[in-house]
């Protein structure tokens, strides 16, 4: 060796738009004029506009993404530390209503480029073949307009794209198996699996979870320090920020940040026009497109077309069904936290990475339908400190004790499912944001079904607690995971987009991402989000320019563009490609 291996220290690279330690983008990003008609405007560039924008701009089409927040370089802009990442969540004004109000805000919504993406725990399993016909199994909530097996070769691809590392025999919904091995189990983990298998309940350990469990091209695997929910400055988390955004940019696509999008412009001959919207100084501009699709989120996504009502449609843009808003979901997420007299260390390895899935389906033994999953979560001391507050009602000196016994504390929470009300809504408030547009107003009450359901499944995972082993068990009221609110379905009377994602009352106008549920199983959703715009932007290629032009509608389903995927998707490597 003739140098010396590190050779000089200097301070860290800051040239280029970082991305991670070894991942940047170079090159010039596309920049279109507001006066070109680009083919697809996007809003919001987060979990399901991040994969739009990436396929469409792979396949040629001239495509901009609006995106409210920034930009992120994760050099620059991020830090591990919990205080200093909230600016990762949409904390604009938001108003909350009903019987059991959700909590919004922090630990909600992502905005910046990668959205929700960016701050999630990563955790990936599927839905069930079940969730997509719920009312004709059970009898409540809504059948999808799409089984299981469309959107299969999906996840399959997405589980690759991301990858999604985790064990070789998932038994739950359809069997299957994880491109990537699992990861080592933390002591959370273990307090799940070692309560678990004590009650005989199989269990899941080390994913599925969308986390590197080997370094792949110009990403590290994971170094196991906890700080996914504050967007994994390592960048071995997946987010579409780091998977599909650096793509998607050198193939033409471009993606203006910091522009909030105000409202959808509809022409006299019934398809839109473009998106207006405030760019990063503030100044109110237009941009045209040939089609729009909306990607903002289950309450921004709502928000956005009900702000556009114009002529025609007084009650909000393609709600003539009087649905768009409504069947707005949330998960059960309460959290049960246990005190341990080792050493638990909940900051230890990604708060996701162990699960069961054993209560999933109905059980009509249980009096209630439909069911709910038990996964491991790792609050750190900030979180942490507000779940004791609510869970044990500490304050002042006793806040500081608990605190000081961080530590020996562990948690594991349910994912519940709440099924579809049409109580359950978003709407426009009178109040308004820094641009002056209405912001919206969510209510939320929670059914006699809902209320069994959560009260089994917080029982059952007290049980797996003390089962592991914990000498106090206290537990924390949540939700999580707001989907619907645009929901897809056959019938135009009861639905707002159909099962590509294409509003039924306006064939240029599109919606993907959460806000098309129709139901939401006990998966978190993240993976079906990505996977779903995956599909639509196949759909969308193959019927090329007439989605520009012609208000005719096929059906027909699309074929799967295995190469449009981001580059490395098939690599072969370790530790296990199958
Ligand atoms: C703490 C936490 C942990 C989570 N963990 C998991 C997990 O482990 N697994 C999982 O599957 N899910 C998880 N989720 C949920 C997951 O992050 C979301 O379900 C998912 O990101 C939603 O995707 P989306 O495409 O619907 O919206 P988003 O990813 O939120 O993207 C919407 C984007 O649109 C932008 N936008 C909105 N309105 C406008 C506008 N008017 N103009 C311009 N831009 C706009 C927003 O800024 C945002 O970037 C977690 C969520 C939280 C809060
Ligand atoms: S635990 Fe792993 S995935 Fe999570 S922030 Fe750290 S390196 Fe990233």
């Amino acid at each position: 060796m003739k140098k010396p291996l590190l050779g000089a220290f200097g301070p860290p690279e800051t040239n280029g738009h970082r991305l991670g330690p070894m991942q940047s983008i170079s090159g010039e990003m596309q920049r279109f004029k507001d006066t070109d008609e680009v083919d697809y405007c996007i809003v919001g560039v987060g979990s399901a506009g991040g994969v739009l924008l990436q396929r469409l701009a792979r396949a040629g089409f001239q495509v901009v993404g609006l995106e409210a927040g920034p930009f992120w370089n994760t050099e620059r802009d991020w830090v591990s530390d919990e205080k200093g990442s909230h600016q990762l969540y949409w904390t604009d004004l938001r108003i909350t209503g009903g019987e059991d109000p959700l909590s919004l805000g922090e630990n909600n919504s992502g905005k910046g480029v990668g959205g929700g993406s960016v701050h999630w725990a990563a955790f990936t399993p599927r839905f069930h073949p079940s969730d997509f016909r719920v009312y004709s199994e059970d009898s409540v909530g809504a059948d999808w307009p799409i089984a299981y097996d469309d959107l299969k070769p999906y996840y399959e691809l997405l589980e690759r794209e991301m990858p999604v590392a985790g064990p070789a025999y998932f038994p739950w919904g359809e069997p299957h198996g994880y491109p990537y091995g699992p990861h080592p189990v933390g002591e959370v983990g273990n307090t799940l699996i070692r309560g678990c298998t004590k009650l005989g309940i199989r269990v899941s350990a080390g994913g599925p979870v969308a986390i590197l469990s080997g370094s792949r091209g110009d990403r590290p695997h994971c170094i196991y320090r906890g700080f996914c929910i504050q967007g994994c400055k390592v960048g071995a988390k997946a987010s579409t920020l780091i998977t599909h955004v650096p793509n998607a940019l050198e193939h033409g696509g471009e993606v203006r940040d910091r522009s909030m999008a105000s409202r959808i412009e509809l022409g006299s001959d019934r398809r839109v026009k473009g998106v207006h919207y405030f760019d990063k100084e503030g100044r109110a501009q237009f941009q045209k497109a040939k089609a729009v699709i909306v990607s903002g989120y289950a309450i921004e996504t709502p928000r956005l077309l009900l702000n556009s009502a114009c002529s025609g449609f007084s009650a909000g843009l393609a709600n003539s069904s009087g649905t768009l808003g409504r069947y707005l979901m949330a998960q059960a997420g309460n959290v049960i936290l246990g005190r341990f007299d080792h050493l638990v260390r909940l900051y230890k390895a990604p708060p996701a990475h162990a699960m069961t899935e054993e209560f999933y389906e109905t059980d009509p033994k249980r009096g209630f339908a439909r069911g709910f999953a038990i996964q491991s979560v790792g609050p750190l001391p900030i979180a942490f400190a507000k779940q004791m507050m609510a869970a044990k009602g500490a304050w002042g000196w006793g806040l500081r004790r608990v605190m000081m016994d961080y530590n020996h504390w562990s948690s594991i929470a349910v994912l519940g499912e709440i099924l579809p009300w049409a109580d359950n809504r978003v709407e426009l408030a009178s109040e308004k944001d820094q641009f002056g547009i209405p912001v919206a107003k969510v209510t939320f009450n929670l059914h006699d079904n809902d209320k069994k359901l959560i009260a089994f499944a917080k029982k059952k995972v007290t049980e797996v607690m003390w089962a592991a082993g914990a000498g106090e068990v206290v537990q924390e009221d949540r939700y999580a995971h707001l989907v619907g609110a645009a929901r897809m379905g056959s019938d135009p009377e009861t639905s707002v987009v159909d099962r590509f994602g294409r509003t039924h009352d306006i064939a240029n106008l599109f919606v993907c991402d959460g806000s098309v549920f129709p139901t939401q199983g006990s998966a978190n959703p993240g993976l079906t989000i990505q996977a779903l715009a995956a599909r639509t932007a196949d759909y969308l290629i193959s019927q090329g320019d007439r989605i520009f032009t012609s208000d005719a509608r096929d059906m027909t389903q699309p074929p799967i563009r295995y190469n449009l995927s981001p580059p490395g998707t098939f690599l072969k490597g370790m530790p296990r490609m199958t």
